[in-house]
């Protein structure tokens, strides 16, 4: 491991990296520090998972594009809490292929007489680039967001950037002429490819679409479910939730390692709609997907008397909710595996379990999968 810092020229303004000034092992430690604060109480802490090369582990990069007074396009990140870009042409936590593609649009913009988009004036051209690379498959999407659906020199500009980088599979244009923070616009149109990418997750496919969610760092998702699996225990029969399922990737896994029937559960009904794509992608008939609130959703099952073996649950950093975990207690799965991308919620949940029914921790790992930056993502085994 490098253990030497590394420094970026744009850090202060940029926010992204707040740890930069601190070596890799120290950013471990103090994540350690910080998890073993919270939940040492339960049960020891297993020493946190770094990466062996803890940079450019981004596989979605997004570049805003602007002109500045001096007719100088630039292309990079929102300040930290303003709408000012800040130039970037590389960066410590992305992907440098994405990063070059984005840095070369921008230069070929020029010669293509082709203008950025004026937030003030809702005028002008290009607006953001979103990058997606499939690190198993190397399969890589660019997404070009206009501000209008006209696109001048369309074909010769496709081909001048396939020219550069034949690597790119598909090439998509999306139109946002909203005034929104969100980068992406409802329509879009495929310039050249399939429209998305493939990457591959602990041997099983999953479909990615410029607007689908997923783990941005594949690498250390790997680490992540195969913990979660190594904690799970599946021997072949279970009954199974994948609880805040997202794209239902970790329920997939499970599917795929031999669990008897898998359940999903998620609220975004995108997220569900590629869950239900990526199963039958990768063959299975075993695991279905419900849209609606987690929480609902075990209260009901709790209900009608349902008793899963075993439980994954991955909620957002607001941590789960009483009726969610009240419901599980009724249930009471003889395995529940907990996935947090927030510490404090994860241990104001585990408290409120532990302390109204018999479940235990028997295990925590925490797993570092955005290195320079302050978060933590951390994997609880608890067993009744
Ligand atoms: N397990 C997935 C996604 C985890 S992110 C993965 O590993 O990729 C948390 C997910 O919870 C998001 O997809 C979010 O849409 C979903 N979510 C948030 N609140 C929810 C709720 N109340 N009920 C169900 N899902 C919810």
């Amino acid at each position: 491991m490098n253990n030497n810092k590394k420094t970026c020229p744009v850090s202060k303004k940029c926010g992204g990296c707040q740890l930069l000034n601190l070596s890799y092992p120290e950013q471990l430690k103090l994540k350690q520090t910080a998890v073993e604060r919270l939940l040492k109480k339960f049960c020891r802490v297993e020493r946190i998972i770094g990466m062996d090369c803890p940079y450019h582990y981004r596989n979605k990069v997004q570049a805003a594009f602007y002109t500045n007074r001096q007719g100088k396009i630039i292309s990079g990140v929102y300040q930290s809490g303003s709408h000012h870009v800040v130039g970037i042409d590389s960066c410590l936590t992305e992907d440098e292929t994405a990063d070059k593609i984005i840095t070369f649009v921008r230069k070929l913009l020029p010669s293509f007489k082709l203008t950025t988009y004026n937030e003030d004036t809702g005028k002008g051209f290009l607006r953001h680039n979103l990058v997606k690379r499939g690190f198993a498959t190397n399969q890589i999407m660019l997404v070009l967001v206009t501000g209008t659906s006209i696109f001048p020199s369309k074909n010769n500009f496709v081909s001048a950037v396939l020219k550069k980088f034949p690597e790119i599979t598909t090439i998509v244009q999306n139109i946002n002429n909203f005034k929104t923070n969100l980068v992406l616009g409802e329509h879009q149109k495929i310039l050249y490819g399939k429209g998305f990418i493939e990457d591959i997750l602990c041997g099983c496919r999953f479909r990615i679409s410029p607007k689908s969610f997923y783990q941005i760092n594949p690498v250390q998702t790997e680490v992540l479910y195969n913990t979660a699996m190594d904690y799970a225990q599946l021997k072949g029969n279970e009954t199974v939730l994948d609880t805040y399922c997202g794209i239902g990737t970790i329920g997939i896994v499970a599917a795929k390692r031999g669990a008897g029937r898998v359940i999903g559960v998620e609220l975004n009904g995108d997220a569900v709609r590629d869950a239900i794509s990526n199963a039958r992608l990768n063959n299975l008939n075993n695991i279905f997907f419900v849209k609606g609130d987690a929480g609902e959703f075990m209260s009901e099952a709790a209900g009608e008397n349902e008793s899963p073996d075993v439980v994954f649950m991955d909620p957002p950093r607001a941590g789960s909710s009483p009726k969610f975990l009240d419901a599980l207690i009724k249930m009471s799965p003889h395995t529940v595996v907990y996935i947090s991308c927030n510490p404090e919620t994860m241990a104001r949940d585990i408290e409120y379990l532990t302390s109204k029914s018999s479940y235990s921790v028997k295990k925590i790992q925490p797993v570092d999968m955005f290195p320079h930056t302050r978060h933590i993502e951390t994997v609880a085994l608890l067993k009744r």
